[in-house]
């Protein structure tokens, strides 16, 4: 065999399985393939000047290259078993925790001293969220932040350099059971190894997929999260930011009982565009660097979506919605609450004298002709529920950015060490269905190395 472990991807998945094997068994013959950059050759186009908007990069450096979706990130690891993935499915509770500290462990070893753990525990927002029809998730949440997450970014590269081969912009094309192992194709090449890691993450899904059909690999699809990305002055929500950075809230609406939730909160961030498969969606980071901080904060409000049979197909579903404010946007729609209450569609003129000043350029517009009645009806009723905690979130100048859609990939099915029914195939992080979220891809990295270990020891 050309190696004992292949891994095929280079974000916190396969970074963090790299770590554990290479530091527990410096001898092992490791190699890691990856359809994008190095970390120092990433880079977006849009500098907001030559380049405005998203020109569809052949290999999008967001999404893709060494440190995953994660790498230009705000950096935010949740340590909890209440969302971020289903890691503890697997593995049990206790071990996805114990799993999470020692990646922040590493973590803060490579750059992250000195930030800060924020904690839900003992927090009096409990009760207020609770007094409101409100719940607050339960989390500590190491905040690294865009920059210093670059940083450990960088130096766990220059760690495993020495241990791992590294094979940038170099997409996998097929993994084939063969005596003993398996045989990874790209671009002409093959190389054969004991034992394969799979971390694709979502820019890695359609080959996932792909791959699944080609290798009798049970799959299932079935839930999309869609919404808008909320921003509003950060002195708004501080009470909330300052104390846990980042609030998990889930709200039941009255009329659906859908859950709706916060997501990805950026206080003091900035809002910027995604590209998923060439459908410009919405998101939002901050930095740490307090010269880069913004008077606004931002995060997203998300209704779950789970899809019964017969339809399966739950991303389209959530990419056709994405595309249609492409449509009517050329892009991403930025809406004022009080323009969506009032029926009308936000001008230019509305949003400059508005009291927010947008952090995006995005397409004044109106978004109730892109969202579903009961997508959009869950996200006003979340708002007002909000406003009872944060008073201020229903001002009419409060921006809406439209859409957010979290797409989950599709479950793959493993068992319990996340082995496919192929010995020695594994599949991990977001490209799994187990995880999405930093730390729990990267928990699920460290654990199939520690079950790769165990087996060769
Ligand atoms: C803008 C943004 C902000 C985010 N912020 C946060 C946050 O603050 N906190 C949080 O918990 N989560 C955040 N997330 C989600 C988080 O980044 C992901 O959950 C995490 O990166 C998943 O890790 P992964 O290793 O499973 O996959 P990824 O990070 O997606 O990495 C997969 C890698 O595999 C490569 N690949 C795909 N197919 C192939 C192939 N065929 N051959 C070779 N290589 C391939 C890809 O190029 C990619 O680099 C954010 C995501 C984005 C896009």
């Amino acid at each position: 065999m050309d190696y004992d472990v292949i891994i095929i991807g280079a974000g916190p998945g396969g970074i963090y399985a790299a770590y554990e094997l290479a530091k527990n068994r410096p001898e092992l013959k490791i190699a890691v393939f990856e359809s994008g950059k190095r970390l120092d050759e990433r880079g977006c186009p849009i500098d907001g000047v030559k380049v405005k908007s998203c020109i569809n990069c052949k290999n999008c450096s967001i999404m893709s290259g060494f440190g995953g979706a994660g790498a230009f990130s705000d950096g935010k690891y949740n340590i909890t078993n209440d969302f971020g993935g289903t890691l503890h499915e697997y593995v049990g509770k206790e071990q996805a925790l114990e799993l999470m500290r020692y990646v922040d462990g590493i973590n803060l070893a490579h750059g992250g001293e000195g930030t800060k753990l924020y904690s839900t525990a003992d927090t009096a927002l409990k009760k207020t969220c609770m007094q409101n029809k409100l719940k607050l998730l339960d989390a500590q949440v190491r905040h690294l932040g865009t920059d210093i997450n670059h940083v450990v970014l960088e130096r766990l590269f220059d760690e495993l350099n020495d241990a791992v081969d590294f094979f940038f912009l170099t997409p996998v094309e097929r993994v084939c059971p063969i005596e003993g192992g398996y045989r990874v194709e790209a671009l002409n090449a093959s190389f054969t190894c004991t034992r394969c890691i799979v971390s694709v993450g979502r820019s890695g899904s359609a080959w996932m997929e792909r791959t699944c059909r080609r290798l009798g690999i049970p799959t299932q699809s079935n839930r999309v999260d869609i919404g808008v990305r909320v921003e509003l002055p950060a002195a708004l929500f501080a009470h909330l930011t300052d104390e846990l950075y980042e609030s998990k809230i889930v709200y039941r609406t009255e009329k659906f009982e859908d859950p709706v939730r916060t997501f990805c909160m950026n206080p003091h961030g900035i809002v910027v565009n995604e590209n998923t498969n060439g459908i410009i969606t919405v998101n939002g980071h901050s930095y740490e660097d307090p010269a880069r901080k913004t008077d606004n904060t931002n995060f997203a409000l998300l209704v779950a979506k789970h899809f019964t049979e017969p339809f399966s197909d739950s991303n389209g579903y959530g990419e056709s919605i994405a595309r249609l404010s492409n449509m009517l946007g050329g892009g991403v729609i930025v809406q004022r609450f009080g323009d969506l209450m009032r029926g009308r569609r936000s001008t230019a003129d509305r949003i400059r004298d508005g009291f927010v000043t947008p952090t995006l350029k995005a397409e004044p517009g109106d978004l109730s002709l892109v969202l579903p009645k009961r997508i959009l009806d869950g996200i006003i009723e979340m708002i007002f529920a909000l406003d009872k905690i944060a008073p201020g979130t229903a001002n009419d100048d409060t921006l809406l950015y439209g859409v957010e859609v979290k797409f989950y990939n599709m479950q793959v099915e493993l068992v319990d060490n996340l082995e496919t029914r192929h010995p020695g195939l594994y599949v991990i992080g977001d490209g799994s269905g187990v995880t999405h979220s930093l730390s729990h891809a990267s928990a699920s990295g460290v654990f199939v190395a520690r079950d790769i270990l165990a087996r060769l020891a």
